[in-house]
C-alpha cells in the first residue's frame, strides 16, 4: 500500500477499490461514479462525505423495514452464532418458521415455499415449475416489466434490458397489460382499457394455441417499468383466462411484496389467488439475499412423487431465513404493513397530487402504499417522455443531482422519479421528502 493510499479516508479509498476493481451491473462500467455510502439507519443513509440523505429508494425497492433494525440485526447475529449454514436437504429452525410465518401470510392456500437466493432465480424456478406441471412449454409475459437479470428472467423481462441477452428461442411471448396513461388500445377509461387488454391476451392466447402456453407471468403491480397500478377487474380477468385454458399463473410480487403496496402482496387488493407467487426483496428488507416461490397445493402435488428438478446450495440459507422471521415478525408486531397504506393514502398520494397540480413537467402520478411513480415529460398534453434518466437526460440528470443536494436519495428510472421510501417512513419524512422534490421539480419545469 503506498503511503498515500494510507493517509486517503476510508470513504475515498472505498471509492478507488470500487473503480478499480468492482464490475457493476447495467453499467458501462467507465461511466460511472457510484455514491459511496459508509452508514445507514432508519430512513436514512450516510454518504462518503458523512451527508445524511433521506432513502427514497429503500435502495432497490427493497428495505421495507427500514434500514438496520435492531431486531434484524440481532437476529442474524444470533443466528451466526448457532449455525451460519446447512445444506438445504435438512430441515432447520430458522427456514422452518420462515416459511410458515410467509405462508400465513401468502393469499389464499399457497402453502409450500420453495426458496432461492433472489428473484431473479425465484421467477426461473417458478418457471420451471409451471412448464413441468403443465408440459407445456411457452410463457406469456408483460411488455414494460422487469423479472430479473438470469436467463430465463431476463427474457421474461419486458424493457430493453431484454435485446442484448434475448436469442429468440426462450419460449417466452410478450403482450400488452393495461397502462392507461399510454394506452395502446386507445382506450380513454380504465374500464375500456381493461376490458380491450384482456380481449388482447385472450387473442394471443388463442393465437399462440392454448395448448403450448404453461404460464403467464406477471407483476401484480409492474414496478421498475412505472409503477403502473392496474384497473380493477384486469388480474381477476387474467386469473379466470388461466383458469379457462389450463395456464398457470404467476403473479412476480418481488417488489410489489411484503408491505410495499399497502397490503402484504398486491395481488391481495384485487382478491385474487395466483398458481405461483414469486417473492425476495421485501421478506427479510435485503439484510441477507433470499428470494422464494409460494407454491399452491395442486402445483405442489405435481412433484409429490416425482422429484423436482432444481435446487441451489444456499436454498433457505440459515442467516438469511432466520432474518426474513424476524423482519416478517417486526412488521406485523410494529404495523409496519398498515403505516406503508396510511402514509400513502393519507399523506404521499395527497401530497404527489397537489404537486402535480403545480408542475408542467409532471405527465402522471400513480401508485398506492409506499409505490409511486412520478411521470415526467416535455408536455403535459402531447405527453412526450423527457429524455431518460441517464447520459442523454440533462433535466432528468438536473433533478436526480438537486434530489440529492437537498439531502435524498432518489429512484429515478427513464422519465420517471419513483417515491418509495421504506414502508416504515414518518408522516414528518415523507412530508420532507416530496418538498424536496417539489424543489427539484422547477428546475425540469424550467427547461420545458
Ligand atoms: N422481479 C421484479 C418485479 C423485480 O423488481 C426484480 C428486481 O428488481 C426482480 C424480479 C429480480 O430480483 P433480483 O434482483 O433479486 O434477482
Amino acid at each position: 500500500m503506498t503511503l498515500t493510499t494510507a493517509i486517503r479516508t476510508e470513504a475515498e479509498r472505498t471509492y478507488d477499490l470500487d473503480r478499480a476493481h468492482v464490475f457493476h451491473s447495467w453499467s458501462a462500467q467507465a461511466q460511472i461514479s457510484p455514491m459511496t455510502i459508509t452508514a445507514a439507519a432508519g430512513s436514512y443513509v450516510w454518504d462518503g462525505d458523512g451527508n445524511r440523505l433521506l432513502d427514497f429508494s429503500s435502495q432497490l425497492v427493497n428495505v421495507n423495514i427500514g434500514h438496520q433494525h435492531p431486531k434484524v440485526v440481532a437476529a442474524i447475529q444470533a443466528q451466526a452464532a448457532t449455525l451460519c449454514t446447512i445444506a438445504p436437504q435438512h430441515a432447520n429452525a430458522a427456514r422452518s418458521e420462515a416459511a410458515h410465518l410467509i405462508a400465513e401470510r401468502t393469499p389464499g392456500d399457497l402453502n409450500k415455499i420453495f426458496f432461492t437466493n433472489g428473484g431473479a432465480d425465484a421467477n426461473e424456478h417458478a418457471v420451471r415449475m409451471a412448464r413441468l406441471h403443465t408440459g407445456r412449454y411457452k410463457v406469456l409475459a408483460r411488455y414494460r416489466s422487469y423479472h430479473g437479470g438470469t436467463d430465463t428472467a431476463i427474457n421474461l423481462t419486458g424493457d430493453p434490458r431484454r435485446w442484448p441477452n434475448d436469442y429468440g428461442n426462450s419460449g417466452v411471448v410478450h403482450f400488452f397489460g393495461p397502462f392507461l396513461y399510454r394506452s395502446h388500445f386507445n382506450a380513454t377509461t380504465e374500464a375500456e382499457e381493461c376490458e380491450r387488454a384482456l380481449a388482447h391476451l385472450e387473442s394471443v392466447i388463442a393465437l399462440e394455441g392454448p395448448s403450448t402456453i404453461a404460464a403467464i407471468v406477471l407483476e401484480s403491480v409492474p414496478g421498475t417499468a412505472g409503477i403502473m397500478v392496474p384497473p380493477p377487474g384486469y388480474l381477476m380477468g387474467v386469473r379466470e383466462l388461466c383458469d379457462r385454458y389450463g395456464i398457470v399463473l404467476i403473479a412476480d410480487e418481488v417488489m410489489a411484496g411484503f408491505g410495499r403496496t399497502g397490503k402484504w402482496f398486491a395481488v391481495d387488493h384485487f382478491d385474487v389467488t395466483p398458481d405461483l407467487l414469486t417473492f425476495a426483496k421485501g421478506v427479510n428488507s435485503g439484510y441477507v439475499p433470499l428470494g422464494g416461490v409460494a407454491i399452491s397445493p395442486t402445483i405442489a402435488e405435481t412433484f409429490a412423487d416425482r422429484p423436482y428438478p432444481g435446487g441451489l446450495t444456499y436454498s433457505g440459507h440459515p442467516l438469511a431465513t432466520a432474518a426474513a422471521a424476524a423482519a416478517i415478525t417486526v412488521m406485523s408486531e410494529e404495523g409496519i404493513v398498515d403505516n406503508a397504506a396510511r402514509v400513502g393514502a393519507e399523506v404521499i398520494g395527497p401530497g404527489l397530487r397537489e404537486l402535480a397540480t403545480r408542475h408542467p413537467s409532471i405527465g402522471e402520478i400513480r401508485g398506492l402504499g409506499v409505490f409511486w411513480a412520478i411521470e415526467l415529460v416535455k408536455d403535459q398534453v402531447t405527453r412526450e417522455p423527457l429524455a431518460p434518466y441517464g447520459a442523454s437526460s440533462p433535466a432528468m440528470n438536473a433533478v436526480v443531482a438537486s434530489c440529492k443536494a437537498q439531502g435524498l436519495l432518489p429512484f429515478a428510472n427513464f422519465n420517471r422519479v419513483h417515491v418509495v421510501p421504506p414502508c416504515t417512513v414518518t408522516d414528518e419524512e415523507a412530508r420532507a421528502g416530496l418538498a424536496i422534490i417539489d424543489a427539484a421539480l422547477d428546475i425540469a419545469d424550467a427547461g420545458l
